[in-house]
């Protein structure tokens, strides 16, 4: 059990729905400055980001700033009186960002992978009583990002959020990191105290996208938004596409529609227990089907058996698979889904068809 302060209990003014804003990278002061200013003049997020130490996929990118940047921090508390955060990726960033003042620590994607890094963080945290928020790892696993948490918790830190970025993929999808929101909306359900932040920026990897992934974010119950912002978004020296300025920001912030808790809405629960109801029958239908499939596989298991073939056929697999896929899209289901959906049919049925040969070998023998 991970143990969760209300964010409410920060000490930091901040409550659910929060927004988190700022560059990726901070560049220099005037950057600074000039971002702060036109925040001012918009949209003040809940709390101000900045990269100070980059992790860059290739070495000769921009590798962030480092300590200098913390001090230009003073810029943003100055002139929007909002609690900062930076990434942290090792003990000596958190001493520099702690001796800083930093209020708030997040843990960035190539940080959560490495149980090492997360240990060795929490180490230099123990007796610190800091926000840290915790990106999810870039592969899809629930276990390495809970654990993560799970350190932070046994260090003495309860004050803590999730982030998700989204995770990396080999299937090209129109995502920098496809969202995969089943991981999200699980973590919600293991541990619901725990504020879950979206960063639509890393997510879609272009600004274009960012207001679509927000929405998404929302209809799903999660509790805020990590949003890149630069007051000159081109120009940026890193994440250059996928940020917005703060005026942007607003407009995205402003159009987008809250969805409130059904627990909070009791008069709804009627229609909605009825449409749930429907989505029963429909998954009933689904399992009858499946089964039915199965049989079939089972019959096509014995006849190749009676003639000594082989259980698995690529070419005749490769090709059910692309008329499927094909299909699947004419219905608005994604390639990934149609591919993860075949694949786990495919394998079952590969073991039921194993396992009948296995019996028909023993009743021979
Ligand atoms: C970032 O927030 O700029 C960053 C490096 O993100 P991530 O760890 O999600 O890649
Ligand atoms: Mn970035």
């Amino acid at each position: 059990m991970i143990e969760v302060t209300n964010i409410e209990d920060w000490g930091l003014g901040l409550k659910k729905n929060l927004v988190i804003a700022g560059p990726c990278s901070a560049e220099t002061p005037e950057q600074i400055t000039q971002i702060a200013n036109e925040m001012n003049d918009s949209f003040v997020p809940n709390i101000f980001r900045a990269g100070i130490w980059k992790p860059r996929t290739r070495p000769g990118n921009f590798e962030g700033i480092g300590k200098e940047g913390l001090s230009w921090m003073e810029i943003v508390r100055e002139k929007l009186n909002i609690p900062i955060t930076v990434e942290v990726a090792n003990a000596k960033h958190v001493e520099e960002a702690l001796a800083a003042g930093i209020e708030i620590l997040w843990i960035g994607a190539r940080t959560t992978v490495n149980p090492f890094s997360v240990q060795e963080i929490c180490d230099s945290l123990k007796g610190v009583d800091i926000p840290v928020m915790v990106k999810n790892p870039i592969n899809p696993d629930l276990a390495l990002w809970k654990g993560a948490l799970e350190r932070l918790n046994k260090a003495g830190i309860t004050k803590l959020a999730a982030i998700h970025r989204g995770f990396s993929s080999s299937i090209k999808t129109k995502y920098r990191n496809t969202p995969e929101w089943g991981y999200a909306v699980r973590l919600k359900e293991e541990l619901p105290d725990l504020p879950i932040i979206c960063d639509p920026s890393h997510i879609g990897g272009k600004r274009d996208l960012i207001h679509e992934v927000s929405q998404q974010a929302y209809n799903l119950g999660l509790d805020g938004l990590m949003v890149e912002t630069h007051h000159d978004p081109d120009n940026a020296w890193s994440d250059a596409k996928q940020q917005v300025t703060p005026a942007r920001l607003k407009e995205i912030i402003n159009s987008l529609v809250l969805r409130e808790s059904i627990t909070k809405r009791p008069e709804l629960m009627n229609e909605l227990e009825r449409l749930r109801e429907s989505v029963d029958t429909i998954d009933a239908q689904i399992l009858d089907l499946l089964a039915q499939r199965f049989e079939q596989i089972e019959a096509i298991g014995d006849y190749k058996r009676q003639n000594n073939l082989t259980v698995f056929q690529q070419d005749r697999w490769e090709t059910v698979t692309n008329n499927r896929v094909e299909m699947g899209k004419g219905k608005n289901m994604s390639e990934s889904f149609m591919r993860a959906f075949l694949d786990a049919i495919h394998t079952e049925s590969l073991k039921k068809q194993e396992s009948r040969i296995k019996l028909a070998d023993k009743v021979s023998v």
